[in-house]
């Protein structure tokens, strides 16, 4: 889903210039992707003409393409807000909260994440194991416990026999007497939604009357997203999501479709398979991850960089003909930007600290205007230019080895955002920010 959207965006971003036609076809290809997803109609239909008067309603002298770009993020932040909060748990209070999904979701990981998340604020949780399905679940749950990094759940406790909804009423009762703050249910999945298991959920909700029925979906399984959200929700009652493993390849669209399925808040995004690679959903970390880094980097291209300069930086860089000097301008003005990159073990050391961007300023002091500026420094700044630049700036040469590699890094990841990128002719660029 987000894949299609910030293609549409993309598209609308290489056409030179934004008329009615552009604008309707970007709208109406993000619309497609939404019905598809089956999100409300009136939902969208109202989205569409709130984008459509965002771009009439622009301030004076904001381009069309970023009016419409930032409707676009706004409505889908909407989207992610159902408009009630999810009920949270109170210390002192026991509160039952069961986890459903299908197998492999990530529900018992979710258990134990969440009983540690809560742990950690000084909850007393308790697991109640009701996956009798599972031969394994029971012990899936304790070894968990036996991993280095949650050995702060022991205490918690576990509890197993074979009918699920027995297990689920006798466990939750046992630790309700244990004065437990925070009961957790873990049921058992299937591999596919099936009657049997509905009316399993159903019959357990019923009996152990939990204050939070959570959602636990994949975020890898796209398209699925809504009719799995909405089969939960129609044999018990979803009032929160939490999508897992957000750490793989996934953007997580299919929040959106559980969110519009269920009428609930994603609570947490699982991003790891250990105990505390768990974090509290954020939505505006989510909204750009979905709309990917080529959004996030032209927004920021669109922010620090003067208009009548992005042509040319924009074309250097679909080319990778970018130089030291622009890259450093550019990489000192995107703070996000170098979240993004700093997977890139190499950068993290001069690009985080202050000191690693003055002395990588110190370095390009003693630079020439010709190095600075060329589109292949590599080539120019040799074994004894290395040795002038150190001596100059009074850094050690390994340095300077490390800025040229790190350069090299940054101009081919510009480039592999910026490849695809049409540029538009010349002196349709004054037209495009007319537009
Ligand atoms: P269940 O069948 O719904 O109980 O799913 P499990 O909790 O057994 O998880 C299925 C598999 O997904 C296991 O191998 C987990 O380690 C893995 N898993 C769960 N959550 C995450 C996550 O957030 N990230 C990653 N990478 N793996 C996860
Ligand atoms: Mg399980």
């Amino acid at each position: 889903l987000g894949e299609k959207i910030s293609c549409a965006l993309q598209k609308m971003r290489n056409s030179t210039v934004v008329d009615e036609g552009v604008l309707n076809e970007c709208i109406n290809e993000i619309n497609r992707e939404l019905i598809i997803a089956d999100v409300d109609y009136q939902l969208l239909s109202n989205m569409v003409n709130r984008i459509k008067e965002a771009v009439v309603h622009r301030p004076v002298g904001h381009n069309k393409r970023i009016a419409i770009e930032q409707a676009v993020f706004k409505e889908l932040f909407k989207m992610l807000d159902p408009g009630k909060p999810s009920f949270t748990p109170e210390k002192g209070k026991t509160s039952v909260v069961i986890l459903v999904g299908l197998q492999g979701s990530g529900k018992t990981t979710t258990c134990t994440k969440y009983a540690y998340y809560y742990k950690k604020k000084g909850f007393k949780p308790a697991l109640v194991c009701a996956d009798t399905f599972r031969a394994c679940a029971l012990d899936q749950l304790s070894k968990m416990h036996k991993k280095p990094r949650s050995l702060s759940l022991e205490g918690a406790r576990f509890y197993t026999v074979i009918d699920p909804v027995e297990v689920a009423v006798e466990g939750v009762e046992l630790f309700k007497k244990e004065t437990r703050d925070l009961i957790i249910v873990d049921t058992s999945g299937r591999h596919k939604q099936d009657n049997d298991l509905f009316e399993e959920l159903r019959q357990l909700s019923e009996a152990t009357k939990p204050d939070l029925v959570i959602f636990v979906m994949d975020s890898s399984i796209g398209k699925a997203a809504f009719s799995q959200a909405r089969a939960f929700k129609q044999s018990v009652a979803v009032g929160a999501v939490i999508v897992t493993k957000m750490d793989g390849h996934a953007k997580g669209g299919g929040a959106l479709s559980a969110i519009a399925a269920t009428k609930s808040p994603v609570i947490f995004i699982g991003n790891g398979e250990r105990v505390d690679d768990f974090e509290d959903f954020d939505v505006d970390r989510f909204v750009r991850r979905l709309l990917g880094k080529y959004f996030l980097f032209m927004n920021k291209i669109h922010e620090v960089v003067p208009m009548d300069q992005q042509s040319e930086l924009l074309q250097k860089c679909s080319k990778g003909d970018l130089s030291l000097r622009m890259i450093f301008e550019l990489s000192s003005n995107m703070d996000h930007l170098i979240q993004v990159f700093s997977k890139l073990p190499k950068l993290v050391e001069l690009d985080r600290g202050k000191e690693g961007m003055a002395k990588a300023k110190a370095m390009m002091n003693s630079m020439t205007n010709e190095e600075l500026d060329s589109s292949n420094p590599v080539k120019l700044i040799n074994e004894s230019r290395k040795k002038r630049i150190a001596r100059g700036s009074g850094c050690k040469i390994h340095e300077v080895t490390k800025l040229i590699e790190m350069y090299k890094e940054l101009a081919k990841k510009y480039w592999s955002l910026m490849k695809g990128f049409k540029m538009p002719k010349k002196g349709d660029m004054n037209a495009l920010s007319r537009s």
